[in-house]
């Protein structure tokens, strides 16, 4: 696991952002807070503590803060308003558990690095088949299929540590429903790699992005940029399975 995965979000967002006019403001705002992160993995990989604290992110806040009030979309620039007048509340934002979204965002940010490096300094059991991370026991925010035809592999990408699990293919994540019938898939033709896979017994659905279909995707940064996919689901009764970074 080194800095390039951070390097190849960043430079795929920026590329998706040109190609995708509908997503290109959420695509160049992610491109700059996966900087931010970069640096946070960067500085927890080179300070070569085992296991790092949450505490050590704390540095992070201000430029995070002040990056969003500059470049954030209106609700995230009025909470980082709101959380640099109250830097006492920053260790909370770190440790709770239930935040509300738009400061969910924040500490879901700073997170993200932590765990996904906590993750790589351990031998973790991919091959669990479990429908919560293996690592950290969040859900997951994509899917990667990988492999062509019907014995394709799917696995499942961590919403904290981006921590990539195996999972079977006519599996909901969610109840655990195993007929093909009740787990349609819809694409779109404008994305022809990234499906929607829904479940038709708990009305939960997860995107997932065709490797085989593009192999320049880089599924964190793709699920981003299909943001129509969401809303379309949402507007045929599926509740997505986990929100992404940006709360979509
Ligand atoms: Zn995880
Ligand atoms: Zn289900």
């Amino acid at each position: 696991m080194t800095s390039s995965r951070w390097d190849r979000r960043i430079q795929r967002a920026e590329e998706l952002a040109d190609a995708c006019p509908a997503a290109s403001e959420i695509l160049r705002f992610y491109s700059a807070i996966a900087r931010v992160q970069k640096t946070v993995y960067e500085g927890l990989k080179a300070s070569r503590q085992q296991l790092a604290a949450a505490s050590a992110l704390l540095p992070h806040v201000p430029p995070l803060l002040s990056l969003v009030k500059r470049i954030g979309p209106a609700p995230l620039a009025r909470m980082a308003d709101e959380l640099d007048r109250d830097p006492g509340g920053w260790p909370d934002l770190l440790a709770d558990q239930d935040l509300p979204a738009e400061k969910e965002f924040f500490a879901r940010t700073l997170l993200q690095p932590h765990f996904e490096y906590q993750a790589g300094q351990r031998d973790i059991a991919l091959g669990s088949m479990q429908s919560t991370c293996p690592f950290c026991g969040e859900k997951p925010v994509a899917g990667v299929l990988r492999g062509e035809g019907e014995g394709g592999k799917r696995s499942l990408i961590c919403s904290l540590c981006a921590t990539e699990w195996d999972f079977r293919r006519l599996l909901c994540p969610h109840c655990g429903e195993e007929s093909e019938h009740r787990l349609p898939v819809y694409t779109a033709e404008q994305f022809p790699h990234v499906r929607v896979e829904a479940c038709d017994s708990c009305q939960t659905y997860i995107k997932s992005v065709d490797l085989t279909k593009n192999g320049l995707a880089v599924p964190i940064v793709d699920e981003l940029a299909t943001v129509s996919l969401n809303l379309w689901a949402e507007e045929h009764g599926y509740t997505k399975l986990q929100r992404n970074l940006l709360g979509m």
